[in-house]
């Protein structure tokens, strides 16, 4: 059975690049029929921040990548939480001491820097030198009797054996040549990440280990640790960094790679996805406008490289625009999203709606469908540009008649034409009446013409064609737009 994880520590929120890795672990197991699980480790409790640990499922569900397994799902193999598995921990720990592959260690802090001093003086590597490795067994009874704090440390064998990488492809670390024996069990009684990672691992039944490359030289640890616990190890994938185009690494000090914020400015989580997964490897294709089933069906892991995927978000808008033409053109979906703007425009304009209905479903639906494919998210329709759509404009008539001596005529000519046409209004019929309209005037160029129009309309100098505004306010609004003119 396919059985994936996500495991941050809740130490900050989601970012680009942790959703990532999230959505190659999601998609890894539906392609597989596999369980994809959310798992929170929050054994460094010094650097937890509050919120975080909701916020990160949160946003997962967000982005839709539901786990099936997580802290506030369940599952049969919890708790999600590493904070409430530290029996776990301890008794694995203890399991690795009574087989001789831990040991209690008493050295100070003072000691470990002085160690640490000795080396950087000496241009080394800082490295613990096991010396507790050697204590005799009544020493150790003796000071655990005293009270003495002490962590745990595993012992580091030599000579590890390479393993085949998903991605990386043959690997291998000699970790004892480069660090002392890894502590395993704090001074606190809480687990380092190495210990609780793969006792999680293991338990929680992890068939496939996927996670950022920057783990890669941790592995061959884990391995020792499973070798020494006498368990099957998972499989390990890799998976290359996640960089911005220049080269540069992505930063969560940019503020703008969290997932909220990218909630919140208005994108799409589908369109998040798609371009995340555009600049990488790992699929028989890349284009633009993937959905989640395209996603998943076009995923080939063998295709994953060892490059980084170099990310260029001025390109989201762009992606946006494209998943927001989708959803639009999904009845469900756009239901939604005129519920959404629903909101929006109220709370932008609600003081300034006059006596017309521009909460009315219908009304922002046709406005969707006529300006899918040139918005790239709902709230650009609450721009200045679009305010004609949810308020009239505040131009009076000499401004208009400023334009040509014939604004009279042409308003009741409007008018006229409105009434001809009825109830539904047609861009392509609009288009070719407009032009007919020109021909009435008598000096006013049709330039000139449509100047007056889009400014009766709308107030504006430029944005949709005059036809487009016309279709969208409908008969009703543009009389009474145009009737101010008669006055
Ligand atoms: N807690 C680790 C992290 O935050 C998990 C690494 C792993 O997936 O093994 O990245």
């Amino acid at each position: 059975e396919v059985r994936v994880r996500f495991a941050p520590s809740p130490t900050g929120f989601l970012h680009l690049g942790g959703l990532r890795t999230a959505l190659y672990n999601y998609i890894f197991a539906k392609k597989y029929g596999g369980v994809f699980i959310l798992r929170l480790e929050d054994t460094d409790q010094s650097r937890l921040v509050p919120g975080a640990a909701e916020s990160i499922e949160d946003m997962l569900e967000w982005a839709g990548l539901p786990p099936d397994e997580s802290p506030r799902r369940g599952g049969s193999v919890g708790p999600y939480l590493q904070s409430q598995r530290l029996d776990l921990y301890s008794q694995t720990a203890k399991q690795l001491v009574e087989s001789n592959h831990a040991y209690y260690c008493f050295c100070s802090s003072q000691r470990l820097d002085l160690l640490k001093k000795e080396a950087l003086r000496s241009g080394q590597t800082p490295k613990y030198d096991n010396r507790c490795r050697h204590l005799r067994a009544e020493q150790v009874q003796e000071k655990l009797a005293q009270g003495v704090p002490h962590v745990i440390r595993f012992r580091l064998e030599e000579g590890v054996e390479p393993f085949q990488d998903l991605i990386f492809g043959r690997n291998h670390h000699d970790v004892a040549q480069v660090e002392g024996d890894p502590v395993v069990i704090k001074a606190d009684g809480f687990p380092t990440y190495h210990l609780a990672n793969i006792v999680d691992d293991h338990y929680m039944r992890i068939s496939h280990v996927l996670r950022g490359s920057e783990w890669l030289i941790s592995t061959s640890k884990h391995l020792l640790m499973y070798r020494a616990l006498g368990w099957q190890p998972p499989t390990f994938g890799h998976l290359p960094l996640l960089m911005n185009k220049d080269g540069s690494k992505l930063s969560k000090r940019q503020g703008d790679i969290f997932i909220e914020s990218f909630q919140k400015d208005g994108v799409l989580p589908e369109a998040l996805l798609d371009i995340t997964t555009n600049c990488g490897s790992g699929f028989n294709t890349n284009r633009v406008g993937r959905r989640m089933d395209e996603l998943i069906s076009e995923f080939n892991p063998s295709k994953i490289t060892t490059h980084s995927a170099l990310i260029d978000l001025e390109k989201l808008p762009e992606f946006n625009r494209i998943h927001l033409q989708h959803r639009i053109e999904d009845e469900e979906q756009c239901r939604l999203l005129i519920k959404d703007l629903q909101g929006q425009i109220q709370q932008a304009f609600i003081a300034e709606i006059q006596g017309r209905d521009v909460l009315h479903e219908d009304y922002i639906r046709r406005v969707l469908h006529l300006r899918k494919g040139h918005i790239s998210s709902l709230k650009e329709l609450l721009s200045p540009v679009y305010s004609y759509l949810w308020v009239r404009p505040s131009i009076c008539s000499q401004q208009v008649a400023s334009l040509t001596a014939e604004a009279h005529h042409i308003a009741s000519l409007v008018l006229k034409l409105i009434a001809e046409r009825g109830e539904e209004l047609a861009l392509d019929r609009l288009n070719k009446d407009l032009k007919t309209l020109a021909k009435q005037t008598k000096t006013t160029k049709y330039r000139e013409l449509m100047k007056l129009l889009r400014l009766t309309l709308s107030g504006l100098q430029q944005g949709p064609s005059v036809a487009e505004m016309m279709v969208s306010l409908g008969p009703a609004e543009i009389s009474h737009r145009f009737k101010k003119l008669l006055l």
